[in-house]
């Protein structure tokens, strides 16, 4: 059975008396997080104020939602909109009342809160560029979608260890980490997916395992339930720092996981009743007019362009929204698109729409270190141990007044600690909020890591290089900076021939 919209809004309730009794010190914070993140909503740190997550599949972002997302934050006057790693836009610095509306008018407008965070089926993501990228191998998003929709449909009939995530990539890029998250739908040349499962960044990270090779798409919801129920079956309820899906590949064994799994598919598969076939995502058709120039880009489709946007540190400004709201309100099939490195992209635009959409998005990340990733840190995350989102603001602030040219910084990836909502592990430059303990004091840091890289197939985490205090990135990111433009070369140049001592080069910075 499909779950209709007033099926989820018929749960508001329990949502609803959870934030009166948190907020008004009535329930602990334990407590009200077991409860809340099944509603996408959390409490921010200090418990006065929480977020809320808005579920996107694929990052996608159509006219409607914008105007959903813009009407909320004028009618409460919310100025932190935050994009995440998983594609999802989270709104922050709410009363109970206000995460309340917002669940509730949110399913008016196809965005479900739900399963948002707690041990649930996360946002299902996508290649955002998915469909309209050359040189894809496919379209994946129209099996994104149905995912999706699958897992919101059995998601309050499931318990599961932990939360699960689930992605689709369309190229190598591997935008979404498909081959180390939960689990992973990757696009092959003929049509197929291979399918990988049980990784996953955070503590004790790991690269996935291949569970399946050249399945018919078709299939996809066979997968998604044998994982389903084999983490059921094998995940770790009693130890939850060991409960994701990584842990209970570890504890099985790759070869018994493998088994697991298959036993698991098998009969899913004999049942039969999981089989889909998507419509395809359909495009405009545009008059071909020729144009290039800076975040404009040509689309597979002959005479579409779309435009990347970056907001620094992914936070979103209203008034960017805003303009671009007005921007695509009369173009026919644009729409937006959430990329997981918290690029905005504005597709489905002839040359003269893309020249004046990539006018309306001024502002955003100019050089390659200004899109670097970063979490939303500790001022907001009540796990967080250090302001990953500031100490990022900073160093972008730091590198700008000194005039570090473009490529001589690559971007950095941060996470205000060890989950690693940053993706630190696979940044080129990874940095990841910590403490340490110098001459008996602990000081607050960021582990520093170098050449991670989540590209398919070099996939491959990060290397210790030192602890840098905190108050000493900016100037560390300038002297890296400076270092490198002097040399003439490019940061990835630079590191794999004067750079390969990383440690040594920036002993100052490091304790
Ligand atoms: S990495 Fe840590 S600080 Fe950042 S959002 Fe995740 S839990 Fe919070």
């Amino acid at each position: 059975m499909v779950k209709d919209v007033e099926f989820f809004r018929d749960r508001i309730p329990v949502f609803r008396d959870a934030e009166e009794r948190f907020f008004s010190g009535q329930m602990t914070a334990k407590e009200y997080k077991g409860i809340s993140g099944g509603f996408g909503s959390y409490a921010q740190k200090g418990g006065e104020l929480g977020m809320i997550r808005l579920r996107m599949c694929g990052g996608h972002m159509d006219k409607d939602k914008l105007s959903f997302i813009i009407d909320e934050c004028r009618r409460y006057g919310i100025s932190r909109i935050h994009t995440t790693t998983c594609e999802t836009v989270q709104l922050h610095n709410l009363t109970g009342d206000q995460i309340v509306g917002i669940m509730d008018r949110a399913l008016d407008h196809g965005i479900n809160t739900q399963g948002g965070g707690g041990d649930n089926p996360r946002n299902v993501s996508a290649t955002s560029l998915s469909g309209v990228e050359p040189g894809e191998k496919f379209d994946v998003y129209p099996y994104a979608k149905e995912t999706e929709g699958y897992l919101l449909d059995i998601m309050t009939e499931i318990r599961m260890p932990r939360k699960l995530k689930v992605t689709f990539s369309s190229s190598d890029r591997n935008e979404t980490h498909a081959t180390f998250r939960d689990l992973g739908f990757i696009a092959n040349d003929d049509g197929t997916f291979d399918v990988w499962a049980a990784g996953g960044l955070g503590s004790n990270p790991k690269i996935g395992i291949r569970v399946a090779e050249g399945i018919d798409p078709s299939k996809t919801l066979y997968y998604v339930r044998a994982m389903v129920d084999t983490f059921i079956a094998h995940g770790n309820y009693d130890n939850r720092s060991r409960a994701r899906t990584r842990y209970m590949r570890e504890d099985l064994g790759d070869k018994g996981f493998l088994q697991a799994f298959g036993e698991a598919l098998v009969p899913l598969l004999e049942r039969g009743g999981l089989d889909i076939d998507p419509a395809p995502e359909t495009f405009p058709e545009k008059e071909c007019k020729e144009v290039s120039g800076d975040r404009i880009f040509r689309q597979k489709q002959p005479g579409l362009y779309y435009v990347a946007y970056h907001p620094v540190g992914g936070d979103v400004p209203l008034e960017a929204l805003e303009r671009i709201r007005d921007a695509i309100s009369d173009i026919k099939g644009a729409e937006l698109r959430v990329a997981p490195d918290s690029t905005i992209y504005i597709i489905n635009l002839d040359g003269d729409e893309a020249v004046r959409i990539r006018d309306a998005t001024e502002g955003g990340a100019r050089t390659l270190f200004e899109t670097s990733v970063s979490c939303i840190g500790s001022t907001i995350c009540q796990q967080g141990i250090r302001d990953s989102n500031g100490t990022l603001y900073a160093m972008i602030d730091a590198v700008r007044a000194a005039g570090i040219p473009d490529n001589a910084l690559p971007r950095f990836r941060i996470s205000g600690c060890v989950s690693s909502c940053g993706n630190h592990q696979v940044g080129m430059l990874g940095l990841q909020g910590a403490s340490k303990s110098v001459d008996g004091k602990p000081v607050a840091v960021y582990n520093l890591t170098v050449n991670g890289c989540g590209l398919q197939g070099r996939e491959r985490f990060g290397d210790a290089v030192g602890a840098v205090p905190v108050e000493r990135c900016p100037d560390m990111a300038v002297f890296l900076g400076r270092t490198v433009a002097a040399s003439g070369k490019d940061f990835d140049s630079w590191l794999s021939t004067e750079g390969k001592d990383l440690a040594a080069i920036l002993v100052d910075y490091l304790v």
